[in-house]
């Protein structure tokens, strides 16, 4: 399979799609075609990753990666995505659970496969080095997921840069706690300084001649993929065992994450709609409305990790809506507001004694302004982005009650803090290449 730019001038295999992130002329790869496919295909198969290996496979054909996939699947997608019922009865609910990855959010799942995919990459010698260095700037997830996936992997090194002290305590841990070949940087400034730094750097040619930089950013078509295989996998799952599709309610930043469950319902899986659950950032929501993308700065929330005024993705869904009005055929949008997400939060820890992250309860509070008739008899599933302990300067207050970690989230808050910091200017970076 070719993977062309979503402004179209030209066509590269899987593995310089993931290599080079972004396409050359500016442009986001995407797959030149989605495979129609059936469930029936995977009948073979039973756990997450084998179903992920063969719903991924024509994404892979031709390249020196296909053969790799299985094993690639294993590696990267070695922890549970369960969809858990939560509530039953004629408005059944249900939460896809994306947090059970070593820095607990969904990032994971994107960061990891594309750490299995380059690795291996580079092994073949199909990459223009046999070493190479990912820079990310982050004030989300992003650089604690890239940082973990990419932890000891031979051949890469990563350097992560991050707001000083602009982030929770925890954030900031996940991110700087790594050491080996993650490089953690605390930038003074603001995360647009990190971001401008990063830009810089890739565009400089010394700096990559001697490096070979890499962005591991998440419009990256490596970190995409294997996020539309648990929609797959999900609502295969539940069309197996009643034969009914599956709605899933998504919290939404860059699009990513909905984009990918567009991509498994447009290859033929059975989703019934797609919800979209933004914060106060309403780029999407006021597009619906509209019928105007009118891309913005963006605002601070408390769902932090969709921050996002301009999302990236929507380049990607043009390709497949040329109009508002297909646009409002394929998904809807709603748009919560930081006092609904903190009531949100309180509401449902009250109904179930569960706490969820911030972003999370945007989904819930979308789920719960759906009109009963769409919830009648549907399969409605929340996509829960994070664990509510990694925001527990948030949660915890809103409880009155401390949210234990998993695991290996705990263990992670055991290891050392290490990075350094530097002003915002390029040769700072270069000097600790
Ligand atoms: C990144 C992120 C989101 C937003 O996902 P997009 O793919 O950018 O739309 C939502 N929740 C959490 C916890 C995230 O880290």
């Amino acid at each position: 399979m070719k993977f062309i730019s979503t402004r179209k001038s030209l066509a590269v295999g899987i593995e310089d799609a993931i290599m080079s992130g972004t396409a050359p002329d500016g442009g986001l790869y995407v797959p030149e075609l989605l495979p129609e496919r059936h469930i029936d295909e995977f009948r073979s198969a039973d756990s997450f990753h084998e179903i992920a290996a063969l719903w991924l496979q024509p994404f892979f054909a031709d390249s020196v990666l296909e053969p790799e996939l299985a094993a690639i699947c294993s590696d990267a997608l070695n922890f549970p995505i369960p969809v858990t019922s939560l509530e039953q009865g004629d408005t059944p609910l249900s939460v896809l659970e994306l947090f059970h990855g070593p820095t607990a959010a969904f990032k994971d799942v994107g960061a990891r496969f594309l750490a299995a995919t380059m690795v291996r990459i580079i092994e073949s010698g199909k990459s223009c080095s046999a070493s190479i260095t990912i820079i990310v700037a982050t004030s989300g997830d992003t650089g604690a997921a890239v940082a973990a996936a990419f932890h000891r992997r031979p051949g890469v090194r990563v350097v992560v840069l991050l707001p000083d002290g602009r982030v929770s305590p925890r954030q900031q841990h996940q991110r700087t706690c790594w050491g080996d070949n993650i490089i953690s940087l605390a930038v003074s400034g603001e995360f647009d300084d990190c971001q401008r730094l990063a830009k810089e750097a890739f565009a400089d040619c010394k700096l990559n001649e001697a490096h070979h930089l890499c962005s591991a950013n998440s419009i990256n078509v490596g970190r995409l993929l294997p996020q539309s295989a648990y929609y797959a996998a999900a609502s295969i799952r539940h069309f197996r065992a009643t034969g009914e599709k599956t709605s899933f309610v998504i919290p939404t930043g860059n699009l990513g994450n909905g984009l990918a469950c567009v991509w498994a319902r447009r290859m033929g899986m059975p989703i019934g709609d797609i919800v979209f659950a933004t914060n106060a950032n309403t780029t999407i929501p006021d597009y619906l409305l509209n019928g105007e993308w009118v891309p913005r700065s963006s605002v601070a929330t408390l769902a932090s990790a969709m921050d996002v005024g301009d999302p990236s993705n929507m380049e990607r869904l043009q390709l497949l809506n040329t109009d508002v009005d297909q646009m409002r055929q394929e998904f809807s949008a709603v748009t919560v507001s930081d006092e609904t997400i903190k009531a949100t939060i309180a509401d449902e820890y009250q109904r179930h004694e569960i706490a969820w992250c911030p972003h999370t309860a945007t989904g819930f509070h979308a789920y719960r302004m759906l009109p009963e008739s769409r919830r009648r008899n549907n399969h409605w599933v929340v996509v829960a982005t994070a664990h509510a302990a990694k925001f527990d300067t948030i949660v915890e207050p809103l409880l009155g009650t401390s949210i234990a970690a998993p695991a290996e989230l705990a263990e992670l808050l055991t290891w050392p803090s290490q990075y350094e910091t530097i002003s915002a200017s390029l040769d700072e970076i270069a000097s600790r290449l």
